[in-house]
């Protein structure tokens, strides 16, 4: 070989050689920098030439630290030298095997690395002339998230089958996908009979229900959503809550049957409630507890205080006159206990009129659609009470009635006797000197007897016959009498006379009758006063008044009217007005009182026959 041809090829190698050592060291760099491990390994084989061990021929820097052998003196280790374990792992048989067939291989296997923990790899194996080239990721991190996730499910698969509600996946043309146990039992059908079916294929019912609908809004608008439907063959109530995903739709249905009824029965009750709060005789109204606002009132109530609902409804019980003073919307009652009730308690309330009425009153917190309220009951007892005071009156009237009939005339009797006696020595001459003694003690006792007189009427002693009367005539009869008397004090009397219907009437007793309540209107008004007579008639009564402009009846007097010997003035009997009551007793009539500073009226009404 000439000279020059030497020189030239001496260079090329030398060239060729430079251009290797550059590719190695860029090949090692490449290797460094590669993430996953990377090993070259060249086969040791016996004189049988099986292989019996692998030697290291290269190692990159991740492979070094996972296994801790040393780059630069990697060739110094062999494989069996260092992990025994691989014989038994069959990861030395695999290498084996890819050297032998030239079949590149991958797998996953579990190995211990240098700190002896163990570690998941995805190893890939390729031949590599008479060795082969190993690489591996540690996926010990994503097994271990696996694992974890695993767990998570197989929970959520636990939590899923427990759960008291239904819980179905389906896909996007509803097919059911997944269904818990309860779904079984809410359909009454197995998952045998619902997985991989379209829904409304086993339910074709469902096509003309709300369920069809609601379906349809949420394939379109592809958001959550809600409804509550009745399932009419096991009329049962559900809550259907649907959440669209890519593939299709997680559904959770709960049984709300229990929860409707009581939502049902609480309507039913609340309309209960308010039937019986209109229809009511007893006065009810209802108040807001935060805002003090009527909140509804009943006939009942609107006839006895005479507003109107339209007047109250929406007021507050401030600005009400009908709350002020003697209703009991005050801070007693509201604050009497935290349940607000209290029962039976008398209560004075004004009417609309002015009128004072009296209740009886009692209430109770309750909630009104959704709302805490004041319900007031309450009994108008005005009436009542007058009755329970007019018998009171009455039974003592009728004691005292027997005791007069009783001791009257063993009274009189001796009485007539002295009298006579006394009208006897009077006309002696013996006794001449004496007579205007004679004359006191005569009036005395005539004025005893007059008394024992009127309280026998009280007893209705005197059986007087009724009879059929216009008692306008037995007025205009009596009249000039009360006018004398009126002239004599100076007093006035006049008298209104109206068309009226006779009445049973026992004469002499009506004439009492007027006499002592015109006496007592004299003995009212001052000189210059005015006593008033006036018949008229109602539908069942023929009504006599007798009205005087006197001082009144201050109202502790008013309530001991008519009882036996009450009496106000120095020289007065106290016996007027209980024969009075006597007598308009025993004509099944009444008599009202109304006085005031002004003066004062006594209205009798005598039935009509
Ligand atoms: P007397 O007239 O003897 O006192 P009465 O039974 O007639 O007895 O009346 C009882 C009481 O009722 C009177 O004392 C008086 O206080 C009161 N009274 C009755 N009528 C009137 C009247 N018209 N105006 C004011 N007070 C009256
Ligand atoms: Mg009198």
């Amino acid at each position: 070989m000439s000279e020059p041809r030497i020189q030239y090829l001496s260079n090329e190698v030398a060239f060729l050689k430079q251009q290797l050592n550059e590719a190695h060291e860029k090949y090692k760099i490449a290797l460094n920098v590669l993430m996953d491990c990377f090993v070259i390994f060249s086969a040791i084989r016996d004189a049988e030439e099986r292989i019996i061990d692998f030697r290291f021929e290269s190692i990159n820097q991740a492979a070094s630290e996972f296994l801790g052998v040393p780059i630069e003196e990697a060739s110094n280790f062999s494989l069996l030298e260092l992990y025994p374990g691989y014989v038994e792992s069959g990861l030395f048989d695999r290498y084996c095997e890819v050297v032998l067939t030239n079949r590149p291989a991958v797998l996953e296997t579990s190995t211990y690395n240098r700190d002896g923990e163990l570690s998941y790899i995805k190893v890939s194996v390729a031949k590599l002339t008479d060795g082969v080239v190993v690489s591996w990721d540690d996926i010990t991190m994503e097994r271990k998230l696996e694992e974890e996730l695993d767990k998570n499910l197989s929970k959520l698969a636990i939590v899923l089958s427990s759960m008291s509600d239904g819980f179905a996946i389906f896909d996007q043309n509803w097919r059911f996908l997944y269904i818990n146990p309860k779904i079984e039992e809410l359909l009454n059908k197995s998952k045998l009979d619902l997985l991989g079916r379209n829904l409304f294929r086993v339910f074709p019912e469902f096509i003309n229900s709300t369920i069809f609908d609601f379906i349809q809004v949420l394939s379109q608008a592809r958001l959550s959503n809600s409804t509550e439907c009745l399932d009419p063959i096991n009329n049962t109530y559900y809550d259907i809550t649907a959440y669209p995903y890519e593939d299709g739709y997680a559904v959770i249905v709960r049984d709300i049957t229990a929860k409707k009824e009581l939502q049902l029965a609480a309507k039913r009750s609340e309309e209960l409630f308010f039937k019986s709060f209109h229809l009511s005789p007893a006065m009810m109204c209802l108040i807001s507890v935060e805002k003090r606002t009527v909140l509804d009132v009943n006939d009942a109530w609107c006839f006895f205080t005479g507003y109107t609902k339209d007047e109250v409804i929406g007021q507050c019980t401030d600005v009400l006159t009908v709350f002020s003073n003697h209703y009991p919307i005050d801070s007693d009652v509201l604050d009497s206990g935290s349940s607000g009730s209290r029962s039976n308690f008398k209560v004075k309330c004004l009417t609309k009129q002015g009128h004072i009425r009296e209740l009886i009153h009692s209430s109770e917190i309750i909630e009104v659609t959704g709302e805490m309220c004041f319900l007031y009951v309450a009994l108008d007892v005005t009436e009542n009470e007058k009755l329970t005071r007019e018998i009171a009156r009455l039974d003592k009237l009728n004691l005292i009635g027997q005791m007069a009939a009783g001791i009257g005339h063993e009274i009189r009797n001796p009485l007539t006797t002295v009298r006579g006696f006394l009208q006897f020595m009077m006309s002696k001459e013996y006794f001449a000197n004496h007579s205007h003694h004679f004359e006191l003690m005569i009036s005395e006792l005539d004025r005893a007897n007059h008394i024992i007189t009127e309280f026998l009427s009280l007893a209705g002693y005197k059986h007087y016959d009724r009879q059929s009367h216009n008692i306008n005539l037995l007025v205009e009869n009596i009249f000039p009498l009360l006018q004398s008397e009126a002239l004599k004090e100076n007093k006035n009397i006049s008298f209104l006379l109206e068309d009226i219907p006779k009445v049973d009437i026992n004469e002499m007793e009506f004439r009492q009758l007027i006499l002592n309540l015109v006496k007592n209107g004299f003995e009212a008004i001052d000189s210059g006063g005015c006593v008033k007579i006036q018949t008229y008639s109602t539908v069942h009564s023929v009504v006599l008044r007798i009205e005087d402009t006197g001082h009144g009846i201050p109202s502790d007097v008013l309530g001991k009217l008519g009882t036996p010997f009450f009496t106000t003035k120095s020289h007065g009997t106290g016996l007027g007005l209980a024969v009075c009551y006597s007598i308009v007793e025993r004509h099944n009539g009444r008599i009202d009182v109304a006085s005031n500073e002004h003066g004062t009226s006594f209205t009798i009404h005598f039935p009509l026959p």
